[in-house]
């Protein structure tokens, strides 16, 4: 299967994709975090978005999109893949259409529904448990606007292709998973 999970950041999505990776046995490749590798080994492409990251915007589609090619090109993600955190903005979807090309397409697009109360306050938990630089008050509702006004569209697209999946995120981690586990056996049985 190939799989794309989406929702606002703090929603779960890198929780829940590991582990949907792991059941399916299908690579979890999250963008958000190739771009924190490449930011840590000081990369030139670590060096060319480390400021763009650590303000909360977003890095070009362009830069995304070779990123992204040269992942799925490798062997492992052959047989299905979840991505997380890609496509980001309209254009990224144009993008991964051209990458998947003819014979491979989204199977199905689980979005992670959680109140925009709750997504600050786990931010700001997961800020003073890993420290992730992009976890401070200003630049997590910095994150949010820039989900509603380039990400959240996203969704439509996929919406009209029949393939969006809404899944409640709030709750513990394995009551999220067993709804995307649902979620999913559905899907497949709907012939995805
Ligand atoms: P979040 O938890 O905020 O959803 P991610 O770990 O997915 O964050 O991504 C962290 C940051 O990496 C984003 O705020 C953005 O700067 C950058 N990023 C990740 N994926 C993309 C993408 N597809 N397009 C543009 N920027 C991206």
């Amino acid at each position: 299967m190939n799989l794309l999970i989406f929702g606002p950041p703090g929603a779960g999505k890198g929780t829940q994709a590991a582990r949907i990776g792991a059941q399916r046995g299908i690579p979890h490749i999250s963008t958000g975090e190739m771009l924190r590798m490449a930011v840590e080994s000081g990369s030139e492409l670590g060096e060319r978005v480390k400021a763009i990251v650590e303000r909360g915007h977003l890095v070009s589609d362009e830069v995304m999109g070779e990123l992204v090619e040269q992942r799925l090109a490798e062997p492992d993600a052959a047989a299905g893949f979840l991505l997380d955190g890609f496509p980001r903005t309209a254009p990224q979807v144009e993008i991964l259409d051209r990458i998947l090309g003819d014979d491979r397409r989204v199977d199905a697009v689980l979005m992670l529904e959680v109140p925009d109360e709750e997504l600050v306050q786990r931010l700001l938990r997961r800020a003073s448990v890993e420290g992730r630089p992009d976890d401070n008050r200003e630049t997590i509702e910095e994150r949010l606007r820039v989900y509603r006004a380039r990400t959240a569209p996203v969704a439509g697209i996929y919406q009209e292709r029949g393939v969006l999946r809404a899944v409640d995120g709030t709750g513990s981690i394995d009551q999220v998973f067993t709804r995307i586990e649902a979620v999913l056996d559905r899907a497949a049985a709907e012939g995805a």
